[in-house]
């Protein structure tokens, strides 16, 4: 969803939004049931906890690092591909409870579209996409996460909820 602005070659060379340390647990991805089934068609050790509606992994033990990493993340990348959650398929912009009201925020991790101008990543979600995710979400409410202070919010919905 996000190829016309970051280039999956940036991706394929990052990965930091599969890798969660201990602080990380609200954000790894929500799953829906196919995509935990495909996972464990792939992956038949991977272990997931009902959340929500959705699932999300359960962690492995922490690598030396403090590190746990997503069932679905291999050498060669995400077994999912092109079938990845929506959470991943959005990041790093991110859907949040703000006060009462749905708003997409932005992850810093993501240093290739955090540094992005300010109106692009604006202009892109006014483009269509704000509207994919909260359609998305009035259908999936369980990948819209708390606020979490130090996402810098870039788009307030117009309804409340
Ligand atoms: S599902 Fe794929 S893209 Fe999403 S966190 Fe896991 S490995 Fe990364």
């Amino acid at each position: 969803m996000l190829k016309k602005i970051l280039d999956s070659s940036s991706c394929a060379e990052c990965r930091l939004c599969c890798v969660f340390d201990r602080y990380d647990i609200w954000e790894t991805p929500v799953f829906t049931e196919n995509i935990r089934d495909r996972i464990l068609e792939l992956k038949p050790e991977a272990e997931f906890i009902a959340k929500d509606g959705g699932y999300i992994f359960k962690a492995d033990e922490l690598s030396e690092e403090g590190l746990f990493s997503c069932p679905a993340l291999t050498e060669n990348g995400c077994i999912l591909g092109d079938g990845k959650p929506f959470d991943c398929r959005i990041w790093p912009y991110r859907i949040m409870n703000v006060n009462g009201r749905r708003a997409i925020t932005i992850a810093s991790i993501c240093s290739e579209l955090y540094n992005r101008p300010l109106s692009q990543l604006v202009g892109f979600l006014e483009n269509g996409l704000a509207d994919e995710i909260f359609s998305y979400a009035d259908n999936h409410p369980e990948i819209v996460k708390p606020y979490y202070e130090g996402y810098p919010v870039l788009l307030f919905e117009k309804k409340f909820l």
